[in-house]
């Protein structure tokens, strides 16, 4: 079940309607900021986010962005992920842990269906003893756009 994946505008009107019922304000900017992570499957950055929101909304900073995803993260709304010395990814349509797959050349991230996942956390659960909270899967690589780009 968790695979599947909202549309977009279904998703959207979820993101909405939870930040109401928080009491939240819901500024155009910050639908636009729902909007994009509504639609995004490639994980964009507040910087990526930024980029795009931008053009309806010249005048939005990118403390706007931050400010609309924290109250996300703190909601329980998108996931965060982090890579070090480069900028955290966000996902707002699978807000709980699941694999990803990331190309080190161009930096898009997919989510990675992987069947077997559930199965094996279940076993190790067991195994260690451990009621498991959460995970962290990344494989990295060169994803095919990028090969054909610059063949080896
Ligand atoms: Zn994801």
């Amino acid at each position: 079940v968790e695979n599947a994946l909202p549309d977009p505008e279904t998703r959207l009107q979820e993101l909405v309607q939870r930040i109401r019922q928080r009491g939240g304000r819901l500024t155009p900017q910050r639908v636009a900021v729902l909007k994009v992570l509504a639609e995004s499957k490639g994980h964009p950055s507040v910087e990526q986010i930024h980029d795009r929101i931008k053009v309806d909304f010249p005048t939005t900073s990118v403390a706007t962005i931050y400010k609309t995803v924290a109250l996300l993260k703190d909601m329980g709304e998108v996931l965060e992920l982090g890579f070090g010395d480069s900028s955290n990814r966000y996902d707002g349509n699978r807000p709980y842990p699941h694999p990803h797959l990331m190309c080190t050349r161009c930096g898009e991230i997919r989510d990675l269906d992987v069947s077997a996942l559930a199965g094996i956390l279940d076993q190790l659960s067991r195994d260690v003893g451990y009621q498991i909270v959460g995970h962290r899967l990344d494989l990295y690589g060169i994803c095919s756009e990028c090969q054909d780009r610059t063949p080896r």
